[in-house]
Parts: structure tokens; C-alpha cells; sequence
């Protein structure tokens, strides 16, 4: 490496699954590297196409660890990605790399945007974010459940669509169900509402239905789930929020 060369680590998002689902640029940074590293699902989503590479797969739950085997890889000069679901800078992989890399000066990160769940299960869905929405995760194992709690009721203060990602875990199983109850204390039981499972994979399976239908729905952790404002409806089976346009003489909002 030449001398004031960083190391590089590319974080890479790889989208919900399928390759056509991954930009162009996290494809030519994954050509780029010379070792890719991820929790094992991904690597496997990755498929046949960077196979040859260098591949060091991590169990989940083991992020820290992950981190660091990227930037002890690429102090050894090799250019690494680390991939993720989504997008890395989404629940994901990305804020933990830049507070890990503060130990590791000779290496710059380079953080690659992909398609996250709220956008990809929109677009199964419809158009369910036509308007102002927000992004809240069910999951407390890093988020004390009273902060869940009060982000829920502020979005529905706040009239946002949400998208609600981490739903259900094997230990969290009537997460979604709890957070029904919250979101209804501000809501009708009829508020428009959707959920998408296994986005861009083998199995994707989408529904709409109502805040109150929703409650009862069993949901996994490879689901996102879609809550309407008061503008959205469910059009032809397909969720959507309208902006407000005005047609047929009429106003719609
Ligand atoms: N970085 C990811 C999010 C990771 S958090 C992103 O930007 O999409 C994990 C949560 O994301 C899951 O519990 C689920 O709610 C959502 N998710 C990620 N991939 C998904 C997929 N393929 N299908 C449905 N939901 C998905």
C-alpha cells in the first residue's frame, strides 16, 4: 500500500434478497473487495456470483466480533465488505463500524446504500408512503420498550404512516400485538394497514387489513409491517396514502 493509503471497508447493503434488488454500486463494491464478510444467511443470499471470494461468515448476534474481524482484515491490506440486509445504514451494520473504527484510524469506511424493507415491502404493497411516514423497531433488545412506546404514540400524534420493522422474534412473540394496543389508543380500528413476509426471497406472502384484524396476525421476524394515517387506503387489495391530489373535481385528502 502506498504511503497515506487508508485501508478500505466497504459496508455494503445488499437489498431485501434477490441480486436484481442490489444497486449497481453494491455490486461493483462487492466485486472490489477481496473478502467479504456477513452474518450467514447473507453470504448465502449472495449466491453463486462471489463465491471465489475470501467469505468469513459470523453467527448473528456476534456484531461486535464481526466488526472487528473487518478491520483486523483490513489492516492486513485487503479490501473487505461487510454486507448487509437492507440497508446498512438501516438497522444495521454501519453506526456500530464508525464507533469501532475510531480504534482503527487507518481505515476509511465507505458506506454503500441499498434498498431497506420499508421501501421494497412498500413497493409489494403499493404505495402505502405517499406521505410523511417513520420507521420505529419493535425490537428491545437494545431500546428500553418505554422509548418503543412513546415513539409510537408520537407518530401517531404526528399523523405519520409507520413502518414498523423487528416485529416478532422467537421471544418476542406478541410484539406486534402489544404495539396494536398502543397505536390504538390514537387510532380507529379500521385504519388501513399492511404486512409483507420474506421480501425479494423464496415465499414472498403480503396482506392488507385493518389496525384491529392486525392485532391478531402472526407475524415472523422476516416481516415488516406497514400502519396506514388517516389519509391511506386500501385500493383494489393494494395499500395506499394519498397526497392530497385533487381530481374528478373532487378533493382528496
Ligand atoms: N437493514 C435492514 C433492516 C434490518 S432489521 C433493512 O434496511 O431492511 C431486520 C428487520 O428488517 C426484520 O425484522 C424485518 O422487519 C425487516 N426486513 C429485512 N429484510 C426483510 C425481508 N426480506 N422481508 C421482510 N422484512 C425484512
Amino acid at each position: 500500500m502506498g504511503v497515506g493509503m487508508k485501508n478500505r471497508i466497504y459496508i455494503v447493503g445488499i437489498g431485501p434478497g434477490r441480486e436484481e434488488m442490489m444497486t449497481g454500486e453494491a455490486l461493483h463494491a462487492l466485486e472490489e473487495a477481496d473478502m467479504i464478510v456477513g452474518y450467514t444467511t447473507y453470504l448465502r443470499l449472495l449466491g453463486e456470483r462471489f463465491r471465489a471470494k475470501e467469505q468469513i461468515s459470523t453467527p448473528m448476534r456476534r456484531e461486535e466480533e464481526r466488526c472487528r474481524i473487518c478491520f483486523e482484515e483490513a489492516e492486513k491490506g485487503k479490501t473487505v465488505a461487510l454486507v448487509c440486509s437492507g440497508d446498512a445504514g438501516i438497522y444495521g451494520m454501519a453506526s456500530l463500524m464508525f464507533e469501532i473504527g475510531r480504534a482503527y484510524p487507518q481505515t476509511e469506511l465507505f458506506v454503500v446504500a441499498g434498498v431497506t424493507a420499508a421501501s421494497s415491502g412498500a413497493a409489494v404493497l403499493g404505495a402505502p408512503l405517499g406521505h410523511d411516514f417513520c420507521a420505529v423497531s419493535l425490537s428491545d433488545l437494545l431500546t428500553p420498550w418505554e422509548t418503543i412506546e412513546r415513539r409510537l404514540l408520537a407518530a401517531v400524534e404526528g399523523d405519520f404512516v409507520i413502518v414498523l420493522y423487528n416485529p416478532s422474534s422467537h421471544k418476542r412473540k406478541d410484539y406486534l400485538k402489544k404495539a396494536c394496543g398502543i397505536l390504538l389508543r390514537g387510532m380507529e380500528e379500521s385504519r388501513a394497514c399492511g404486512y409483507v413476509e420474506n421480501i425479494g426471497r423464496e415465499g414472498t406472502r403480503a396482506e392488507v387489513c385493518t389496525l384491529g384484524e392486525l392485532q391478531d396476525r402472526e407475524v415472523n421476524m422476516f416481516t415488516t409491517v406497514f400502519i396506514g394515517n388517516a389519509a391511506s387506503e386500501i385500493i383494489d387489495g393494494r395499500l395506499v396514502t394519498k397526497r392530497g391530489y385533487r381530481h374528478g373535481g373532487e378533493t382528496v385528502i
